[in-house]
């Protein structure tokens, strides 16, 4: 093991305290949904979370004034019940409010898993894409798709099975998709898809786009390098047989 420079010599390695039911204080693992002692669902507190960065989405640990991720004050982030008694489609939890900033997120109170209507997070994704590009952030490759059981989700809202997307097409971040009412994103995936996209991974996206247009096109569809010229540029042309011609090779 490496030694750590800024570890005084001599000093005891951090121990992390092991997670625990808020109902029993039974110990649990970070991947279970509900205490494997006493069965009751497990708070987001419980598992040593809280706040979401406004700028990253990095979830902060319990009691932080920073944010991990990029060191913006956290500030306060006041919680309401939802009405409608929406459940988290991943674990079943009880969803709940979440201003953060100018934003209410749905989050799940249990998983830590976010609901958000298709504008908010295409701001979100809008912001993180403006920061990237104002500090050149260098260009990371994509996130490798984690493989993961293939799970279809019930949207919080129709609960019609969700579409499963790879955000941005090369994000590998996966996230469930409800055309009509939102995009959940599952703890930390949010984090995920702002850091891929403040590493300019969608400009990477579209240039690959128009790559793969160019290339699937057959030669002859190319627009031509030079100036165009009608088919039978004889001096005798008629205006309207080279307009048709334009059209057709526009369509
Ligand atoms: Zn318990
Ligand atoms: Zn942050
Ligand atoms: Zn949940
Ligand atoms: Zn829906």
């Amino acid at each position: 093991m490496v030694p750590d420079p800024s570890v005084p010599a001599g000093a005891r390695p951090v121990t992390i305290a092991p997670l625990r039911c808020g109902n029993c204080a039974g110990s649990f693992q970070e991947g279970d949904a509900a205490c494997p002692w006493c069965g009751a669902g497990i708070a987001l507190e419980d598992r040593g979370r809280s706040h979401v960065c406004a700028r990253c989405a990095v979830r902060a640990p319990v009691g932080a004034t920073w944010c991990p991720g990029c060191g913006d004050r956290l500030g306060e982030q006041p919680l309401a019940p939802r009405g409608d008694g929406g459940r988290c489609p991943a674990c079943a939890g009880d969803l709940r409010e979440r201003t953060v900033g100018r934003h209410v997120l749905t989050e799940c109170g249990g998983c830590g898993g976010l609901w958000l209507a298709a504008p908010v997070f295409e701001e979100l994704c809008s912001a993180a894409e403006r920061a990237g590009i104002a500090s050149g952030v260098a260009a990371a490759r994509s996130a490798p798709v984690v493989s993961e059981r293939v799970v279809y989700r019930p949207c919080p809202a129709c609960h019609e099975l969700m579409t499963r997307r790879n955000h941005g097409g090369s994000s590998g971040v996966v996230v469930d998709v409800c055309r009509g009412h939102g995009i959940w994103l599952d703890h930390r995936e949010l984090e995920q898809v702002l850091a891929w996209v403040r590493a300019g991974g969608p400009e990477r996206e579209r240039q690959r786009r128009v790559e793969r247009a160019r290339r699937a096109e057959p030669a002859e569809a190319r627009p031509p390098s030079l100036p165009l010229e009608p088919p039978s540029a004889e001096p005798s042309f008629d205006i309207l047989e080279a307009l048709s011609w334009l059209l057709k090779r526009a369509g």
